[in-house]
């Protein structure tokens, strides 16, 4: 399969780099993200990833737009306030780029109904804003084995990392959070505030990670350049004040109930 010459085009500026080439764009455009969060993080991920090509998306919102969140979700607008997120962010795709394929769930993922939304993607890349949801979508993703690109934030300070708690000795979300956090919810976006522009670089750095995935199942390797390291279990810490970013290598745990035994 190759991409068609208005594809090309649109693409240039990726395809023209050695670490990606027609290949790679090749690969983003049979590529399938399910999106789960369609918010602070979520949006600017989506606006980056529809704009690489990536062909098919699975939205995945209960939520529906308010005027708080229009600090920080740049998908919305006045204009969507009270509209379903997934909806609005979907519209926005179609808008955006009417040759990339779009699916929606206003729906909140439980434990029960993770797998059947998920599907089989290519990869999932969770923003959204609650641990039981996060560990849900984890312990989906190992059944599935699915690749999974976490990202939140908490004040300034902004996680991101790629899980493949479904490959041998390779740690999954739930290794590194435990089983603490099952049953409540703890981030407090609402309470501790958020600054707009932080969680949109957390978001981007999602995307780019979630890229990395994309790129690494395509066989990408590129002589070393690392676009082809998906780097799993590998947590970035980004301090967004200083700004600095820390990486931490999660190990798998043994015990862990959602990838292990
Ligand atoms: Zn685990």
């Amino acid at each position: 399969m190759i991409l068609p010459p208005e594809r090309l085009s649109r693409f240039a500026r990726h395809i023209i780099l050695p670490e990606v080439g027609g290949a790679g764009q090749l690969a983003l455009a049979q590529a399938h993200v399910v999106l789960v969060g369609c918010g602070g993080i979520g949006s600017p991920a989506l606006q980056y990833l529809a704009a690489a090509g990536i062909g098919r998306f699975t939205l995945i919102d209960d939520d529906v737009v308010e005027d708080s969140n229009l600090q920080r979700q740049t998908i919305f607008s006045t204009a969507d306030l009270g509209k379903s997120k997934a909806q609005a962010a979907a519209d926005w795709v179609k808008r955006f780029d009417p040759a990339l394929s779009v699916t929606v769930h206003q729906a909140r993922i439980t434990a029960e109904n993770a797998a059947t939304l998920i599907g089989q993607p290519t990869l999932v890349l969770d923003g959204c804003d609650n641990f039981a949801t996060r560990l849900a979508v984890s312990d989906a993703c190992v059944a599935l084995g699915t690749a999974l690109t976490s990202a939140a934030v908490g004040r300034f300070q902004g996680q991101i990392a790629n899980f493949a708690g479904h490959l041998p000795g390779q740690p999954c979300y739930r290794c590194y959070v435990g089983d603490a956090f099952d049953a409540q919810d703890c981030d407090t976006c609402a309470a501790d505030g958020v600054l707009g522009a932080f969680v949109g670089m957390v978001g981007t750095f999602a995307a780019m990670h979630a890229i990395r995935i994309v790129m690494a199942q395509a066989g990408a390797s590129f002589d070393g350049t690392g676009l082809g390291d998906p780097q799993w279990g590998k947590l970035m810490l980004l301090d967004g004040l200083a700004p600095a970013l820390r990486p931490i290598s999660l190990v798998k745990d043994p015990a862990c109930k959602g990838c292990s035994g």
